[in-house]
């Protein structure tokens, strides 16, 4: 197979293979932009690499091949004495993992071409520090030298002639540090640095797949979900320097800012100065605006790029570049990410400017995103101790504990304590304390630092370049003018608006969650341009789907806010939490009943409280249906703990003391009634077999409620829904005594009762039997919370904390199958119930009230199995319509 690919062979529908940034450099090539020459050696190449632990045997043919090619393109060599060619050797895998793995530059530099490099005067320094970079990097990450041993040689040398930083080490220190590096690494491995140019590239292609696996780009894959799968591309280009004088440099920019969404050209320019620094915020550079002033001709040339790729790729594209000598080089693009914020702003412009359809704006926003939106922010009315001020890199609001390195991060928070990670400037080493933290801040680095990149990726609260803080991470502290905050103490980050605060700032609700708790009206003039996006966005979902979303409440008030939240109705109102609070004795009563009459006594006192509920939810949604579920849980829930009232009467009968009588019998009842598996247990519709009376009264409320709204001139439309069944004979069994109640109150009162009867699909056994329980079943309603537990055999209420992560690390699955349908499994389950129960009843309406239907990768799958309708909290209601509407397209 062809594992390599000149940029002039490749194109951005090549990411599978190339990685996105090589199918992008490749795209760019293609477009006639300042490209440096170079080419791509697979994913596929990377792949085998991986599995067998050696590269394909014609790799390196297929690489010496391209290399010549681009020798003779430029007429100058690999190693060549006198002027020679130089690469860099980047990772590059499909979906972006910044920093994640491995780059090593300069790639050709030795002994000799060293000296050709450097062959002017001005150029001697440049290039002994280029050379000192390679060895550096190829020491480290080829070769497995602890990168601390060749910083603390550096920062010797730079002791001793008291510089502050690099640039201040002449070239003569530059060429002994060379030599003591070279040193270190035969000392440490027993091999010499390798000076034949072919062999560095050989080996720093290998060392880039080999990073693939390393620590952080495994933890970056799991939390962003990309599988392990893919393999990284290697990139091998032709170096351009940024760092030859005043009249170099580089820089990053978006073509639209990627925090707000506002148009026109952002980015950070650093005036002589490699790529890499610019990323890792070493130095602080200027806004890209500046480059106007230094250098008309290149800024005018880059505006020019940068509007031929935003036409190109039709959305926000971020670009790295480097300018040597007066020389504009484009070095990478992509389509950018970008706050949520600006996601939603940038899908309406781009519609406004005739770029793309409505259709596809709804493709480039999500229900995250829209989550985000809808946390809340500072409040700003109140007096703030605000501590110092950087630049909004990620918006949110976040407050925690100070903490200095990512190990304290990730300790404080396994402990449950909220923290703030604060760092001079971060590295890929500090990915597991960024995922720990609440949100990070930083001292130094512009939006596009490793700090902001990686936050916004992330939908982390961040700040950086907060200049005034100095960062000491030996002492556990940092400081401003006035202030000094040690370790642990609490701080506010507003994220939006880069503001860094002393203490817990008090919260309030977010714009777009002040839109919806108002019910969504169409925002005026002078509302927030983020609510009137989200409006628009959230609108054209709602025309585009086709599938309904209800709400999952049990009270008036939840029923309210669902409805305004856009609530087409309620899924699933959970009768059993009304049975819970003062209401527990006479639950209490029920169950410990010993004749008929005290039970009945018992029920007839629920009876009137269960009306009352039931009537204020179906005046609150009145007009849209509400599916009131039959009592679920195990009856023990209503009950003491066991052993607590063991251990309590035990404790009384060793002091002699007798206990009360009552106790004793509750003893002797929680006894009899304890379940090793209560889930798997006496519940459900089980339930309902077998207490007597209990279906009947929570039917006779349901209906009652009904014609009390009938008579007050509403609109109610009640639904039953039988939970757990296995069989169709349990639903027939309820479902004859719910239409006998039905009957007895129509009787009784003259009003016509139409409440269809369904049942919940929650077990393998009945999405088995669907079509025999469709015959008695109106409609269907997924439980996959039950379904989930029940297929896999996982308990809900444990497994999640046992071992999720032990088994999200070793990719058993990418995540967790209650939060995300396990489309495989339970989704085949799904599949076959739709399938079965339609084909038994046709037009059966069918939906999903468990968790996943207000998780936007399940909304996608519930439209593709074709239910009806999804159901879940009320709060996920926007997010589920947006969803929704975005699995329609
Ligand atoms: C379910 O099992 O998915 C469901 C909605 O019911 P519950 O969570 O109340 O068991
Ligand atoms: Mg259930």
């Amino acid at each position: 197979p062809k594992y390599v690919f000149d940029f002039a062979e490749g194109g951005r529908d090549m990411a599978d293979l190339l990685g996105g940034k090589g199918a992008n450099l490749a795209e760019m090539a293609r477009m006639g932009l300042p490209v440096p020459p170079g080419f791509t050696v697979t994913t596929e190449a990377c792949r085998v690499y991986l599995e067998t632990g050696e590269p394909p045997s014609e790799l390196a043919h297929q690489i010496s091949k391209h290399l010549a090619a681009l020798e003779r393109a430029a007429g100058r060599r690999l190693g060549q004495v006198d002027d020679p060619l130089l690469v860099s050797v980047r990772s590059g895998a499909r979906f972006s993992m910044p920093g994640m793995m491995e780059t090593i530059l300069d790639i050709g530099l030795n002994d000799l071409s060293v000296l050709g490099l450097g062959r002017t005067p001005e150029r001697e320094r440049f290039a002994w520090d280029s050379y000192r970079r390679l060895v550096q990097m190829f020491g480290s990450t080829v070769m497995g030298v602890d990168s601390t041993w060749f910083e603390d040689a550096l920062a010797g040398i730079k002791k001793q002639h008291h510089a502050a930083d690099d640039t201040q080490v002449d070239t003569s220190d530059l060429i002994r540090l060379v030599e003591t590096y070279k040193d270190l690494i035969l000392r440490v491995t027993g091999e010499e640095f390798p000076q034949e140019p072919a062999e560095q590239l050989r080996r720093a292609v290998l060392a880039v797949f080999t990073s693939w696996n390393g620590e952080r780009a495994r933890l970056y894959r799991h939390r962003e979900h990309i599988p392990h799968d893919l393999g990284t591309a290697v990139n091998i280009q032709t170096m351009v320097f940024g760092n030859l004088g005043p009249d170099s440099g580089s820089g990053v920019a978006f073509t639209r800012d990627p925090a707000t969404g506002r148009p026109g050209i952002y980015g950070d320019y650093l005036p002589n100065a490699q790529g890499e620094d610019v990323v890792a915020g070493i130095r602080n550079a200027v806004p890209l605006q500046e480059l106007e002033n230094l250098d008309p001709g290149s800024f005018g040339r880059l505006r020019d790029c940068m509007r031929q790729l935003e036409a190109h790729y039709r959305d926000l594209c971020d670009i790295e570049f480097t300018i040597e000598r007066g020389t504009l080089w484009m070095l990478q693009t992509r389509v950018g990410k970008r706050t949520s914020q600006a996601a939603f702003a940038i899908a309406g412009q781009l519609v406004d400017e005739g770029v793309i359809s409505p259709q596809e704006a709804l493709g480039r926003v999500d229900g995250e995103g829209l989550a985000r939106l809808m946390f809340p922010r500072f409040d700003s009315s109140g007096t703030r101790d605000v501590l110092a001020r950087g630049i909004p890199a990620s918006p949110g609001a976040a407050v925690g504990a100070v903490v200095f390195d990512s190990a304290e991060a990730v300790r404080r928070a396994a402990d449950g304590e909220k923290v703030v990670l604060v760092r001079q400037e971060t590295t890929p080493d500090d990915l597991p304390g960024m995922i720990a933290a609440e949100a990070v801040l930083t001292s130094r680095g512009g939006k596009t630092s490793h700090a902001a990149v990686v936050a916004r990726g992330m939908g982390k609260v961040c700040v950086c370049g907060a200049e005034e803080l100095t960062v000491d991470p030996h002492e556990r502290l940092f400081s401003t003018s006035s202030t000094t905050v040690r370790e642990g103490t609490v701080v506010s980050v507003d994220g939006s608006e880069g503001v860094v605060f002393l203490g817990a700032a008090p919260l309030v609700d977010s714009p777009v969650m002040r839109y919806f708790e108002a019910g969504g009206p169409p925002p005026g003039q002078e509302a927030q341009q983020v609510v009137r996006d989200v409006h628009r966005l959230v609108g054209q979902a709602d025309e585009a789907r086709r599938m309904e979303v209800r709400a999952n409440a049990d009270t008036p008030e939840d029923a309210a806010r669902a409805r305004r939240f856009g609530a087409q109705g309620i899924g699933l109102c959970r009768t059993e939490h009304m049975f819970l609070g003062d209401r527990r004795p006479l639950v209490e009563a029920m169950i410990l009943a010993h004749d008929d009459q005290e039970r009945e006594a018992a029920l007839a006192a629920l009876l009137p409280l269960q009306r009352q509920d039931f009537t204020g939810i179906l005046e609150a949604m009145d007009g849209l249906p509400v599916t009131i579920r039959l009592l679920d849980p195990p009856l023990h829930e209503f009950l003491p703990d066991l052993t607590e009232l063991s251990v309590r009467l035990a404790r009384l009968d060793a002091l002699g003391r007798r206990p009360d009588p009552h106790e004793t019998e509750l003893l002797a009842a929680v006894t009899r009634m304890h379940e090793e598996n209560p889930m798997l247990g006496l519940r459900g519709v089980r339930l309902g077999l077998v207490v007597p009376g209990l279906v009947a009264m929570q039917v006779r409320a349901v209906a009652e409620a009904v014609v009390a709204r009938t008579r007050a001139g509403g609109d109610p439309r009640a639904e039953i829904m039988v939970p757990l069944v296995d069989a169709v004979e349990e639903l027939r069994l309820v479902g004859e005594e719910v239409a006998r109640v039905l009957q007895e109150v129509s009787v009784e009162t003259g009003v016509a009762l139409d409440c269809p009867v369904g049942t919940m699909i929650e077990l393998p056994r009945a999405a088995l039997t669907a079509g025999r329980i469709a015959q008695d079943a109106q409609f269907f309603s997924f439980g996959t919370n039950d379904l989930t537990q029940t297929t896999w055999g996982f308990s809900r209420d444990d497994v999640e904390a046992a071992f999720f992560s032990a088994y999200l690390d070793k990719g058993i699955f990418r995540s967790s199958p209650f939060e995300t349908i396990d489309r495989e499994g339970v989704g085949r389950l799904v599949e076959i119930a739709v399938a079965e129960g339609r084909a038994a009843r046709p037009g059966l309406k069918i939906g999903v009230c468990g968790e996943h239907g207000g998780d936007p990768e399940s909304v996608h799958f519930f439209h593709d199995a074709g239910l009806d309708y999804v159901s879940c909290s009320p709060f996920r209601v926007p997010i589920a319509r947006l969803e929704a509407g975005r699995a329609a397209l």
